[in-house]
């Protein structure tokens, strides 16, 4: 039974859908709500009203400050909202309602920073090697950008797309997941309520192949913001051959924490269990290769499975619930698929490995495997999923070897009581982010994005909107002569 009905938010109303599909509540596995399905014609009114606000409109002649007044805006409707959109998220995608609620009021100072920063973006004057020639440089808003999230934290991957862009003064085409859209599909409401001109910021949602394709190739659209996985990350490189549009990548990893014995193990245990087990390991900081020092191994594996085991699976709503259900069917499948091999090349089960007595829903139980080996299925692939790898190591050289033995470099941890220790391995891990002592931590205020197959390009920090603009520079001649020979350069 469904009982909700969502609509796609272009050129500032709310459309009837020519095509919907059912969104499945993972924690019971049933179809609760409908969704519209954007077709290419949808797609093209989007993209063509975002392009008519960029050059016409009260958009297009905003000042900087005003713009930045409407994020501001923004931002506290959502941190106001944030109980019911959290409501949403947890309903669609079966995250815990303890993260949703906590993360979505975070999601409103990520466009109060980008609203702060709207009208100190400067350019510059360049002190050019001229005397008659005056050279400034404008920072012009690059242009219509399309951005693409996928179904884990939306609203948190559309604010660090969105508030960079829209402080650069560019006009938005947004896609949801097909899977999980209802929270920023309720979000567009927000949008409209906040007061942005009709067609500054478009939310759509349908399928990767027809919406997502046709978004991300076509010729008004710019600029690419695109958070998802690897596969998907090369197709949409190749859609931009078309358009041949500024494209950022964030995408998954294999992030590994690497706890020494001297490390506080209980303190690291905990970081361990919120890095792997959080969110039901459907993050893409996820850690989920534990490097641990062979000293400490035994003893920290049985603090870690005495902590899997306590986890409360259940119910997503119920704010008692520590993990809840994998957000669809095929994940977990794959997630099966993967530990079963994984075992299968001699992988040893420490907990889990299983579905938990826990209802209809699609539930995985916290997994831990001691691997061994590198080379198993479950060190090297991203699951998406509660599963840890663990390996052991001897050295810091060895930790380090191993930390760096993946084509991804998303997240990492360092947990050791050792500071020389510390910025050794914070020095040379290749990711682009490396907590010490802690996991998890995030902030609009500083920057996030991959090394390798991780991602290109970063978001978060003052940088961000840099890259939704492009360079004009302007050069005047300020001498009343005229150009002597026309044939020397000058
Ligand atoms: P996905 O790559 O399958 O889908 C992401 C989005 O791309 C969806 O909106 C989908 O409809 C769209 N899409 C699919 N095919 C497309 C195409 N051909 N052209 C254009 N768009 C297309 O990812 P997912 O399974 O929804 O999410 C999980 C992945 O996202 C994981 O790999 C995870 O690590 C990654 N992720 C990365 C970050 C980060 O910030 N680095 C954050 C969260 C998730």
């Amino acid at each position: 039974m469904t009982d909700a009905a969502f609509r796609n938010f272009i050129d500032g109303r709310f459309d009837e859908p020519s095509a919907s599909f059912d969104s499945i509540d993972p924690s019971t596995g049933a179809p609760w709500a409908k969704m519209p399905a954007a077709d290419e014609s949808d797609v093209d009114r989007a993209v063509e009203a975002a392009h008519r606000a960029l050059r016409t409109g009260p958009w297009a002649s905003m000042t900087a400050t005003a713009r930045g007044k409407l994020l501001v805006r923004l931002g506290d409707l959502v941190a106001a909202n944030a109980g019911r959109l959290a409501e949403l998220e947890t309903r669609d995608t079966g995250k815990i309602i303890r993260e949703t609620r906590a993360q979505i009021a975070y999601v409103g100072d990520y466009y109060r920073y980008y609203g702060g920063l709207a009208d100190k973006h400067e350019g510059a004057h360049v002190p050019i090697d001229k005397a008659d020639l005056d050279v400034t440089i404008r920072r012009e808003p690059i242009g219509v950008v399309a951005a693409v999230v996928p179904w884990n934290s939306q609203l948190f991957l559309s604010a660090v797309k969105l508030g960079p862009a829209l402080a650069a003064g560019c006009t938005v085409v947004l896609k949801a997941s097909e899977d999980g859209p209802a929270p920023l599909l309720a979000f567009a409401e927000l949008v409209s309520e906040a007061g942005f001109p009709a067609g500054t910021v478009n939310i759509l949602t349908g399928f990767g192949q027809e919406c997502g394709r046709r978004l991300t190739s076509h010729p008004l659209v710019s600029r690419v913001a695109f958070t998802g996985g690897p596969a998907t990350a090369r197709a949409i490189v190749r859609n931009t051959a078309e358009n041949l549009a500024h494209t950022t990548l964030e995408l998954g990893g294999k992030s590994p924490v690497v706890v020494f014995a001297d490390a506080d193990l209980d303190s690291a245990a905990n970081a361990v269990v919120a890095g792997i087990f959080a969110a039901t390991g459907q993050s893409c900081v996820a850690g989920s290769r534990l490097l641990i020092e062979r000293s400490a191994r035994q003893e920290f594996l049985g603090r870690l499975k005495r902590k899997a085991e306590a986890i409360r699976i259940g119910d997503p709503q119920d704010p008692a619930t520590e993990m809840g259900p994998l957000a669809t069917l095929r994940q977990r499948d794959r997630i099966e698929t993967i530990v079963a091999e994984s075992l299968a090349a001699g992988g040893m089960l420490v907990t889990g490995g299983k579905r938990p007595d826990a209802g209809a829903g699609f539930y995985y139980a916290p997994t831990i495997v001691d691997a061994g080996d590198s080379n198993l299925p479950c060190v090297r692939e991203e699951l998406f999923g509660p599963v840890l790898s663990v390996l052991a190591f001897d050295t810091e050289a060895e930790a380090l070897a191993l930390a760096n033995d993946t084509p991804f470099g998303l997240a990492s941890g360092v947990f050791t009581s050792n500071l020389g220790k510390a910025h050794r391995m914070a020095r040379d891990i290749r990711a682009g982010v490396v907590w010490v002592n802690t996991y998890r931590a995030v902030s609009p205020l500083v920057p996030f994005g991959g090394y390798g197959l991780s991602g290109l390009g970063r978001e978060g920090g003052l940088d961000a909107i840099r890259d939704y603009t492009r360079s004009k520079s302007v050069w005047i001649k300020t001498s009343d002569e005229p150009i002597p020979d026309p044939f020397v350069m000058r």
